[in-house]
């Protein structure tokens, strides 16, 4: 029996490298712990005979160069998680081009292929973020969450007709899933909200979003498959909670979604955002 398809999608980045409450100028004295998780990860993916889009940050990439060649050899396709993990809405339009650049230039040297796809930290992305993108030759941004329910996320957009949509005529967006129960739309994409959601209801709500004809974007962290990492002592309740419930389990999880879910990569669905050429009819 054929599986159901979904699109997925990994951001690549450490336990510290998120830039909320540990700052880039002490991320040397931090340990990376997210090599051996890929690794665990990469051999999940060929199990299943999936492909995904990894969202790598560049500081990670000048790290671990290596890792991110064999990403790419082993099928998957490599997009740009931005340089330092900045919220765009806290950079000025220049300091966003900045990172961006650099990101793109650091993994386009390492792979030796052009870089088309960008996912903003904390889904922060701006009207004017997705201006610049376009300027700096990216194809498409998968930023957008249609939701209001986190408070980092960028609020530009609150709904969306279909996940996937052109901003201009160069740079399309891929949105997140976000699930209307009652009156709330609850974010369904991935990341701790995978860990959260018990999976007989997760996956209820993949079947769903499918069910409607829209594609589903799937995301994670490698520290969300990471029990020993350190702990934050400092986090406020709600971001502890957010951020460490259901580790233990999240590895077992991710293995059930893979088999029940065809996950792909995002260049392998929709290969026209790979190239300048559009077409002028888009089959979605
Ligand atoms: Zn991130």
């Amino acid at each position: 029996m054929l599986k159901p398809e979904i699109i997925f999608t990994v951001d690549l980045e450490d336990w510290f490298t998120d830039g909320r409450h540990i700052t880039m100028n002490s991320w040397n004295d931090y340990e990376l712990r997210l090599e051996s998780i890929v690794h665990r990860l990469l051999e999940l993916l060929a199990l299943y005979r999936c492909t995904g889009t990894f969202f790598t940050l560049g500081w990670i990439a000048r790290k671990r160069p290596r890792l991110i060649r064999l990403i790419y050899e082993m099928g998957h396709e490599i997009a740009s998680h931005g340089y330092a993990h900045e919220l765009v809405y806290m950079l000025s339009p220049s300091q966003f081009r900045q990172d961006i650049k650099t990101s793109k230039e650091v993994l386009e040297d390492i792979i030796g292929a052009r870089i088309r796809g960008y996912r903003a930290p904390c889904f922060s992305i701006t009207d004017w973020g997705l201006q610049i993108l376009e300027e700096e030759g990216f194809y498409y941004d998968s930023s957008i969450v249609p939701s209001t329910y986190h408070d980092m996320y960028s609020r530009l957009y609150t709904s969306v007709e279909h996940p996937l949509f052109p901003i201009s005529m160069q740079l399309w967006e891929l949105s997140m899933p976000a699930l209307g129960i009652g009156r709330a739309k609850l974010p369904w994409g991935g990341g701790g909200f995978f860990r959260l959601y018990p999976y007989s209801i997760y996956q209820y709500g993949i079947q769903a979003w499918l069910s409607s004809g829209k594609p589903f974007v799937f995301y994670i962290h490698p520290y969300d498959l990471d029990p020993g990492q350190p702990r934050q002592a400092h986090l406020s309740g709600y971001h502890y909670t957010r951020r460490y419930y259901g580790l233990q389990r999240a590895e077992h999880k991710l293995a059930k979604l893979l088999k029940q879910f065809k996950g792909r990569s995002i260049v392998e669905c929709y290969p026209f955002l790979q190239h300048r050429e559009q077409p002028k009819r888009v089959t979605l």
